[in-house]
């Protein structure tokens, strides 16, 4: 396992937070005179319908009593902006968090909003509920489902739907179903084509880098403060509870499919490639209700997730929402979707659909104009902004994605991370060029002295390039961590973006106070149990130490006890492959085993040793070997560095 020394927390006359400076506090102030602020709509759609709501807003896991979501503190947010938050976003923090609990969209849909980052949706059937994306974790969906059953009447879950592969609006299944009745038939699980090897694909293969930068992202290590966490833009905030993975019983593949659960008609639209690769829209004719899924949200949505995610299509997402206004504009009375609060009226729905599409397209079309100049992405980031009547819109603004970041998104998609210049085809890694940087400019001083006029002068985008040089260089220098700490902290205060906010914000926690502690990451088991062979194989595939696996070979039959075909795991070449239904005539060894015992032992949940001696493995060979094998698997930790070196 890589090791990592973590450079120390700064003394704490540098350890923040500090106020917003003259320079942010104006740049603040000016958001004010450019939006239309007296345009109210969206708090009376977000408050409408509403039912009830527990208070505090807080919930726990019962087993432990551990809290799993705490927004009981944000009470702050009532009042008018501070100079420390772009008013903008305090505005869309506001609407997240101050509407919480379960709300009406129509007689017969309800949702519970605010319980987790996104929405869980509940539709009256005629025996039950049908469930609409379960959130994040299973103690957010079961309290979301309780508040209803109090509310409004205690019924059965007959039906749950996943709009698309993202985790928080899955992984907290397991909280309104058990495993045992989807498996029986009593509940049906519905899911857009290819959900299974998207969801598992996108949260596992990159799971732990993701995971990490998911930190920066949603910022829920950070205080929730005027000066730290106010929201995440997309919701309130991720919940961090007990997670699990229900496959599907029934996919949808085609545009116009229809269903009848539990005597709701339902009309799909597939919309693949879009927000997420696997996902759909769809309508409900007896409610005149169209659910939007993740593809329009109140606000400009992520062409790319900083996160980390592949890029998305912003052609296909303003195509996929022209397509939804074809086929339902002209029969809807009100649209609902998995974040944010529904829009009522034909009228009103419609005009909300076109901008989102028009969103989408213009930031597509202008970015090819300007990269067809041969502007590079940077540039292209520099000088567009949205047309007035797109950008005046709430819900078109940059609360979650921006219009900087999902241009160099569109650039990058078609045309690649390289500009063409040759200087930038193979640049020096961060910590090799810092270091040269440093030197060629006279030392850490020497810069440090002339970034801090820089930052008197206002200008932090500069001071953090130069600054990120310098602590990529000396990780221990405080001056230089304090100063680019600083800089991250006053980028953030401007920022209209929740994910630009808190990443910003926690870079700038993590140069004050240093890493969380280590944790070596495992897969969860409730991930496990659930996650089909073919998916756990290519997890372990993307664990494969090669250089470490360099000359070695091994092959390995394997036989589960549950299943009917065999499978061959086998290293060569230093890469891990696994082949479906065959047999090596001579493996290094044959294990018999159960497929549920197989993914804990290759996972590190349990060792094979104490699997034989409690029978549950037997082994035709050399054990040796399998502990050799075993010892190729990487095991990833949680918190490498970022705003820091890795090796210090
Ligand atoms: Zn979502």
């Amino acid at each position: 396992m890589t090791q990592y020394t973590h450079p120390k927390a700064l003394p704490k006359e540098f350890s923040g937070p500090n106020p917003a400076t003259e320079h942010t506090e104006k740049k603040n102030a000016t958001v004010l005179e450019e939006l239309p602020f007296d345009d109210r709509q969206s708090f009376e759609n977000a408050a409408r319908g509403f039912i009830a709501s527990i208070s505090p807003l807080k919930i726990k896991r019962s087993e432990d009593g551990k809290t799993t979501y705490d927004q009981s503190d944000l009470s702050f947010l009532e009042g008018e902006a501070p100079p420390t938050v772009n008013p903008s976003l305090w505005r869309q923090a506001q609407l997240n968090i101050m509407h919480h609990g379960l709300f009406e969209v129509v007689d017969g849909i309800y949702q519970v909003r605010s319980f987790d980052i996104g929405n869980m949706t509940l539709v009256r059937g005629n025996t039950g509920w049908i469930i609409i994306d379960p959130l994040t974790s299973a103690e957010s969906s079961r309290k979301a489902l309780d508040l209803a059953n109090e509310h409004l009447g205690t019924r059965p879950v007959v039906a749950v739907i996943y709009t698309h592969s993202h985790a928080d609006h899955f992984s907290g299944a397991t909280g309104v179903v058990d495993f045992e009745d989807v498996h029986a038939g009593k509940v049906q699980v519905i899911a857009p084509d290819h959900f299974v090897k998207e969801a598992l694909s996108e949260n596992v293969l990159a799971g732990n880098v993701m995971l990490r930068r998911a930190t920066y992202m949603y910022g829920h290590l950070l205080p929730h403060s005027p000066q730290g966490f106010i929201t995440c833009g997309l919701g309130t905030q991720v919940s961090v509870g007990t997670i699990g993975f229900i496959a599907p019983t029934d996919s949808i593949t085609k545009t116009g499919e229809t269903r009848v659960i539990d005597g709701v008609e339902i009309v799909f639209q597939m919309t693949p490639d879009t927000e997420a690769v696997s996902e759909f829209v769809f309508y409900f004719p007896q409610f005149r209700a169209l659910c939007m899924s993740e593809i329009t949200s109140h606000h400009l949505h992520n062409i790319y997730t900083p996160r980390g995610a592949q890029l998305r299509d912003a052609l296909a997402w303003a195509n996929q929402i022209n397509e939804s206004i074809d086929l339902f504009g002209d029969k809807l009375d009100v649209l609902f979707a998995s974040h944010h609060w529904p829009t009522w009226g034909r009228e009103a729905a419609v005009e909300y659909l076109k901008t989102q599409r028009d969103l989408y397209k213009y930031i597509h079309d202008q970015t090819l104009r300007l990269a067809n100049h041969g502007y590079t992405k940077e540039e292209i980031a520099e000088q567009l902004t949205l047309p007035y009547s797109l950008a005046k819109n709430f819900s078109n603004r940059d609360y979650y994605g921006t219009i900087s970041h999902n241009i160099k998104a569109v650039y990058v998609k078609y045309l690649g991370y390289f500009n063409g210049n040759p200087a930038t085809l193979n640049p020096l890694p961060p910590v090799d060029a810092a270091k040269r940087y440093l030197d060629y400019m006279g030392g850490a001083e020497a810069v440090i002295a002339k970034a801090k006029e820089s930052f008197e002068d206002g200008e932090y985008r500069w001071v953090a390039e130069v600054m990120n040089h310098v602590v990529m260089a000396e990780p221990e220098n405080i001056p230089a961590k304090a100063l680019l700490a600083d800089t991250y902290e006053q980028l953030g205060y401007q920022a209209e973006s929740g994910p630009w906010r808190n990443f910003y914000l926690y870079g700038a926690f993590e140069l004050r106070h240093g890493l969380p502690e280590e944790e070596p990451r495992k897969l969860r088991i409730n991930l496990i149990q659930g996650m089909p062979l073919e998916n756990i194989f290519q997890a372990l595939a993307v664990r494969l130490n090669g250089p470490k696996a360099e000359g070695k070979r091994y092959t390995f039959n394997l036989n589960f006890s549950d299943l009917d075909t065999p499978w061959i795991m086998s290293v060569e070449n230093s890469v891990f492959n696994a082949f479906c239904n065959k047999q090596d005539a001579n493996p290094t060894a044959t294990l018999n085993m159960s497929s549920l015992d197989f993914k804990l032992m290759m996972t590190g949940h349990i060792k094979a040793i104490d699997l034989m001696s409690d029978n549950r493995l037997t082994l035709d060979g050399d054990v040796e070997k399998l502990v050799e094998f075993s010892e190729l698997i990487d095991k990833f930790n949680q918190n490498f560095p970022i705003v820091t070196p890795r090796d210090v």
